[in-house]
């Protein structure tokens, strides 16, 4: 089976009813981009950025960053590479700031909240990112967005040290495109509005199931309740795919549901359009979606959302790919 993989390492990812779509690698830290090249990834989809932060007694400068992303756009040769600002928060604390402890870290000042009132520390890895991206083809997304206006506010930033950049005299490039991870149900079910503003979608489906469900995702007394193929979260993956299809913008999902061979056949018919997941199980996914119809997975995900439980789906489409 390995073997059988490794020639698909330079393939493109296409249904056998001839629907492309693209497999990308979520990365933590700047070294995880040769598993990308060598697992075949057509690009990153999702680089966290926490590493910079954590581990350490103060802040990562403008420098050290713009280094760093420069040698993963340039690794990547021109293939897209999806950097996430800073998600710090939840389970990731960083001491060296002195925030105030909290009764519910989950649901509390965090990711894009932090960065928009601490905004000396997203400006410095905005501008990072901007000297960075005329080394490669780089495209920013924010997380945690709950509201438009917090979208607007963080693009607004951008476009602010964007023109800064070029007063400057820095080369930048003027196709980075910029969007927002859909991790909050508020965004998934207003998808819709956001599509209009965005230039895509990253669907994070590890914090959208636990919001969605009021499950801690670390908590395992509660872990019967996440459930990725819940007809509740399909539903929601589909509002956001249909809103970004609309407004002709692209939607991809980063969380674990994205490389799980159960979700796949689901994700394909819902129309996602890239799938981001660890390296190492692209070559095993593009193996499974070039045996899948797209028409076919297409009548089972209609199928699945009509669905009143998880085992339901979970039995159906474990039917459907057996066949
Ligand atoms: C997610 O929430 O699905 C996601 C990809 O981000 P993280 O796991 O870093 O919260
Ligand atoms: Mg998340």
């Amino acid at each position: 089976q390995k073997a059988e993989w490794a020639e698909l390492l330079n393939e493109k990812t296409v249904s056998a009813d001839g629907h492309q779509v693209k497999l990308v690698a979520n990365i933590g830290t700047p070294n995880d981009v040769e598993s990308v090249v060598n697992n075949g990834g057509e690009g990153v989809g999702l680089f966290r950025t926490e590493f910079f932060y954590m581990g350490r007694n103060e802040l990562p400068t403008e420098e050290e960053q713009f280094e760093s992303y420069k040698a993963v756009l340039e690794r990547l040769d021109g293939k897209p590479v999806v950097v996430r600002t800073l998600d710090i928060g939840g389970d990731k604390e960083l001491p060296y700031l002195n925030l105030p402890k909290e009764m519910n870290p989950f649901l509390g000042f965090r990711a894009i909240r932090l960065c928009l009132d601490k905004q000396d520390i997203f400006r410095t890895q905005l501008r990072a990112l901007l000297r960075a991206s005329s080394y490669g083809n780089l495209k920013i997304m924010f997380p945690m967005i709950a509201t438009l206006d917090e979208y607007r506010q963080a693009k607004r930033i951008f476009e602010e040290e964007k023109q800064k950049l070029i007063g400057e005299g820095v080369p930048v490039s003027d196709d980075i495109e910029v969007g927002m991870m859909v991790e909050i149900p508020s965004t998934a079910v207003m998808a819709d509005q956001f599509a209009k503003e965005v230039d895509f979608f990253s669907i994070g489906t590890n914090d959208l199931i636990q919001y969605t469900m009021a499950a801690d995702r670390m908590n395992e007394r509660v872990s019967y309740l996440y459930q990725p193929y819940s007809p509740a979260i399909l539903r929601l993956v589909k509002m956001v795919i249909d809103a970004a299809h609309k407004e002709g913008k692209w939607a991809g999902m980063c969380g674990e549901m994205a490389g799980d061979e159960i979700a796949i056949p689901l994700l394909l018919g819902l129309g996602l359009d890239e799938f981001s997941m660890s390296a190492t199980s692209i070559l095993k996914a593009r193996s499974q979606i070039l045996q899948l119809s797209k028409k076919e997975m297409e009548d089972l995900a209609q199928t699945a959302l009509q669905m009143s439980t998880t085992d339901e789906v979970i039995q159906t489409v474990k039917k459907t790919i057996q066949k």
